[in-house]
């Protein structure tokens, strides 16, 4: 099965390279518009595959077709550049092609936009796809290729490829000299056991990879803000999100009223499921993911972590954890040194501008930090002595068509967003010109 689908890549590759480019972003564009169009189906959809309360199936359908419009909108921009060599006679072309067939696999946590990423920019600029999404979430992946097709994208050109075997069927597709770029959004470790077999082939490879974001309140923070970013960080997909704020670094002269609010806050969610109206959090992926958060909280409060608000699993048929802030949080707990994925918020203090930076950069992740002040000269200081990919500065949210979305350190490599997110899928060529 992957093979045919690999080889159904590289066979209308060469056609598909030189698809007109407003033809393929035309297909962005109608699908876009057909997305928004069924929304509600697939949020329904979503919500039934993943758990997270139909509203924020929404949001993220929202935030995947924007994508494909975005990229549509990009298609036609592809250029190159014409310059005067250095002594004079000869001149320098460069143009930008596609890179080929390529693999993307994705996980659950956003089974639409994790695949709208890379399939928008992938299309505007010619390339042809297998794509493997997570086997917890395959349907919304297959409802979005359903749409592509609808909308007129070219017999072979996507690919979807479902399996339980994952390692077994894509590992030869990784190997395949056919291939020409491997894109990736999941864990760490899978993510590093991808990048060694990408090697065999020297595919250009992005890795969208786990993260561990600080969210750092200075005392100068306006707290109403900082609250709401923080509902915003933390809740966005009950938590399980990569750009999750997973540690909160709080001025000690303002810790004790930020936590007290934010637990207010959280400990209002209403749990349930999320085909359920009313539903702020629904329940957690799988039993396996639940227990994790629950040994977390209780390592937490083993160091000497003290619960503000929820602590527990939720009571119901699902996989359900109730929305928890744990306060003074000692940084030698696992959770400030693992990925959380799930409703829970612990705080630890600081009382340096230099001591909140080491706490933020103390972790292999490196994908989202968040910071809250009001004086802009800290804030640019942080902005740049934060090692992440990305930083919001009194915004909880940086997830955003328009922008480079990545990060450095363990949290991979490569963009998905803005101009950069095209150039994943593009080479550079250079043609010397004698004259
Ligand atoms: P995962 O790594 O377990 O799985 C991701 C995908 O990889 C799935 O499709 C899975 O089937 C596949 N996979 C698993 N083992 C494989 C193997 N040996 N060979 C090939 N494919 C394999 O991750 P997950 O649990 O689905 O997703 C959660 C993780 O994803 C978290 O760490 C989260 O931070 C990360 N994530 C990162 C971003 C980002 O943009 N940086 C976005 C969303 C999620």
């Amino acid at each position: 099965m992957g093979d045919a689908a690999l080889g159904a890549a590289h066979e209308t590759f060469q056609e598909f390279r030189n698809h007109p480019p407003r033809e393929r972003g035309d297909i962005l564009r109608r699908a876009y518009d057909l997305i928004t169009e069924r929304a509600d189906d697939l949020a329904l959809l979503m919500t039934i595959e993943m758990g997270k309360p139909v509203a924020e199936s929404k949001a993220e359908i929202t935030y995947a077709s924007n994508f494909f419009r975005w990229y549509a909108e990009e298609a036609v921009r592809i250029d190159g550049r014409y310059t005067v060599n250095e002594t004079g006679v000869g001149r320098v072309l460069t143009m930008k092609q596609p890179v080929g067939p390529c693999v993307f696999i994705t996980p659950w946590n956003f089974p639409l936009a994790m695949g709208t990423r890379k399939i928008g920019p992938a299309i505007a600029a010619g390339c042809t796809m297998v794509v493997k999404p997570a086997s917890q979430t395959p349907l919304s992946m297959y409802a979005l290729a359903q749409i592509l097709v609808e909308c007129g994208v070219p017999d072979g050109v996507l690919n979807v490829v479902t399996t339980s075997s994952t390692a077994d069927v894509m590992e030869p597709l990784i190997r395949d000299p056919r291939l020409r770029k491997l894109t990736f959004t999941g864990s760490t470790p899978v993510g590093r056991a991808l990048v060694e077999q990408s090697a065999q082939g020297l595919l250009r490879v992005s890795m969208e990879l786990g993260g561990n974001a600080p969210f750092l309140v200075f005392d100068d923070a306006d707290l109403d803000r900082a609250v709401d970013g923080a509902m915003l960080a933390k809740m966005r997909n009950i938590g399980e999100a990569c750009t999750a704020a997973n540690r909160f670094i709080v001025h000690e002269s303002v810790a004790d009223e930020f936590s007290r609010r934010l637990a207010e806050r959280m400990g209002g969610l209403k749990l349930g499921r999320g085909t359920d109206d009313g539903v702020n959090v629904g329940p957690l992926i799988d039993g396996r993911q639940r227990d994790k958060v629950a040994e977390l909280v209780a390592d937490a409060v083993d160091h000497g972590g003290r619960v503000l608000t929820g602590g527990n699993r939720g009571d119901g048929d699902g996989y359900f954890f109730e929305p928890t802030v744990l306060a003074d949080v000692p940084t030698s707990a696992r959770m400030f040194r693992e990925e959380i994925f799930g409703p829970v918020a612990p705080v630890t203090t600081f009382s340096t501008d230099d001591q909140a930076l080491a706490l933020a950069n103390d972790t292999e992740y490196g994908l989202v930090a968040y910071a809250f002040t009001r004086d802009l000269a800290r804030a640019v200081r942080v902005a740049e002595g934060l090692e992440t990919g990305m930083v919001g500065i009194n915004q909880g949210v940086v997830s955003n068509p328009a922008a480079p979305f990545g990060g450095v350190k363990a949290s991979g490599f490569g963009r998905e967003g803005g101009a950069e997110g095209i150039e994943e899928y593009l080479e550079t060529k250079y043609v010397g010109l004698a004259l």
